[in-house]
């Protein structure tokens, strides 16, 4: 162990025999850290800028109006509360110190004997300042609550223009990335065409809403099976959308998009799905950063130089800001929801066996499963033993398995509730504008604040 004195009560966290583990993030990972940890042999200290969870799998369907913002959400002290010995602060971590094993927040700083990074990713817009400024990210409740007030007003705007050039702009969609994330979207917003907007909107044509997807790489899906790749390709063609394959989004002015097969697209709303990286934190050696992320070993400890395979003694990293490689994943593990899972209760294990002064052992990852719905009764899933489920049934696997993951009875329930709503009414119900277009004015410096990883909602 390694011993940390700090007299004064800073952040108010009282001092303690135990070790201190300071804990960075309360999204999938550090919350089975958090419910898998030993508290009687450890002080657990958990930072995180919000003071939520957040089930990011279903941000796509706040922003296209199905669910509420709250029912994807849990508040992280009703999880801790139910911990002795678990302390949390609604901070920002902005820098540690290695060598004096200090963390620095907005509010003051803290010392550690163990930290766990499990900060998670934020989007990656590849270096394109105009698509970073432009385009809507879903990343956080935020976003998709902005993305959501955007859609609904780009309908109203059409009912109150005459010029068909702006009218076509406003009724055209673009989401790049054909990941699950982008492929839900897609089918989520031609669910609004199909059913809602019709109805809301009867002086429009909404059958003239174009919606497009576009993909780098030569398939929708590219990280599942061909089989369920082809499958959810039938589905969104079907469905009226138009895939655009082997082509990057080269930029985007607010206006148009343009394409790296020389093809210009006027598009009102650009929804970048397109890749993520780390949410890194100052401090780590340069050495320690792989392609944006953390370079972990097995162990989840995170490497001061790969090269010659030192670590930092107490210092991990889990979930999407850490990159692991791994039998099967020689290039890192996939940014998902079960490997931060996965990787928290691990770790949360391995400190108590250290603890105990026992080996820490290797991580395996377990793939459980990948899923993607596109929409009402279809869904692709690939199962473990190479298992490929599509329709109906992939649809209710997915559902399921949604259901099971979600924080709290409460919110499994309302989103339950909702999804029969939907299924039954064909209607989705919160087609609430309640924010200002945030597009022109404050999205754009509050993105380009966030590519800067600064923290929204906090002043001190
Ligand atoms: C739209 C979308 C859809 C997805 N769909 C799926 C899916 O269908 N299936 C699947 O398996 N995965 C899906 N994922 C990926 C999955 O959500 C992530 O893999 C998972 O959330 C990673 O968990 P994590 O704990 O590493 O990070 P997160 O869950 O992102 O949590 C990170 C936490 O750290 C906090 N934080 C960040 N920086 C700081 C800081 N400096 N100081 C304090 N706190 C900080 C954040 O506020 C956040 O609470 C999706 C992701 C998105 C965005």
């Amino acid at each position: 162990m390694i011993k940390t004195k700090q007299s004064s009560l800073a952040l108010n966290i009282p001092d303690s025999s135990k070790p201190r583990i300071i804990m960075v993030g309360g999204g999938f990972g550090g919350i089975n850290f958090l419910k898998k940890i030993n508290t009687k042999l450890f002080q657990v200290v958990v930072f995180d800028r919000y003071n939520y969870h957040t089930f990011q799998p279903l941000l796509y369907q706040v922003a296209t109006a199905g669910l509420e913002p709250d029912s994807i959400a849990g508040p992280l002290r009703k999880i801790i509360n139910k911990k002795h010995n678990v302390y949390f602060r609604m901070l920002k971590v902005n820098r540690i110190d290695t060598e004096k094993h200090i963390v620095f927040t907005e509010a003051g700083e803290l010392t550690f004997d163990y930290l766990v990074i499990a900060t998670g990713a934020k989007m990656n817009y590849f270096n394109k300042p105009d698509i970073a400024k432009h385009a809507f990210p879903i990343k956080q409740i935020t976003h998709a609550l902005d993305l959501r007030s955007h859609i609904f007003q780009q309908f109203e705007k059409m009912e109150i223009i005459t010029e068909k050039k702006r009218f076509d702009k406003y009724s055209t969609f673009a989401v790049v990335g054909a990941g699950p994330t982008g492929v839900e979207i897609c089918g989520a917003l031609s669910e609004l065409k199909n059913h809602a907007l019709p109805k809301d909107y009867p002086d429009l044509d909404i059958k003239n809403m174009k919606i497009y997807l576009i993909e780098g790489l030569d398939r929708v899906l590219p990280s599942m099976s061909k089989k369920s790749s082809k499958k959810a390709q039938k589905y969104l063609e079907k469905l009226g959308i138009e895939i655009i394959l082997n082509c990057k989004t080269q930029s985007y002015d607010g206006n148009t998009i343009k394409l790296s097969n020389n093809k210009e697209i006027d598009v009102g709303t650009l929804i970048w799905a397109a890749g993520v990286k780390g949410n890194l934190i100052n401090g780590l050696s340069a050495k320690s950063i792989s392609n944006g992320k953390i370079w972990v070993n097995r162990e989840c400890r995170v490497y001061k130089d790969p090269n010659d395979q030192s670590v930092y003694s107490n210092i991990f990293a889990i979930g999407d800001v850490a990159h692991m490689e791994h039998e099967n994943y020689p290039k890192g593990l996939p940014g998902l929801a079960q490997v931060a899972i996965q990787q928290g209760k691990h770790l949360a294990k391995s400190l108590s066996r250290i603890m105990k002064k026992k080996k820490s052992e290797k991580f395996y990852y377990k793939n459980k499963g990948v899923l993607a719905t596109v929409g009402r009764n279809k869904a692709v899933a690939d199962l473990p033993g190479n298992i490929t489920l599509s329709g109906i049934s992939g649809w209710i696997i997915w559902m399921m398995v949604h259901l099971l993951f979600l924080i709290g009875f409460r919110n499994k329930t309302v989103v339950f509730a909702n999804w029969l709503w939907n299924y039954f009414t064909y209607d989705r119900g919160i087609r609430l504008i309640l924010r200002p277009s945030s597009k022109k004015k404050d999205r754009m410096s509050r993105e380009m604040e966030s590519e800067m990883n600064e923290t929204e909602n906090i002043n001190f």
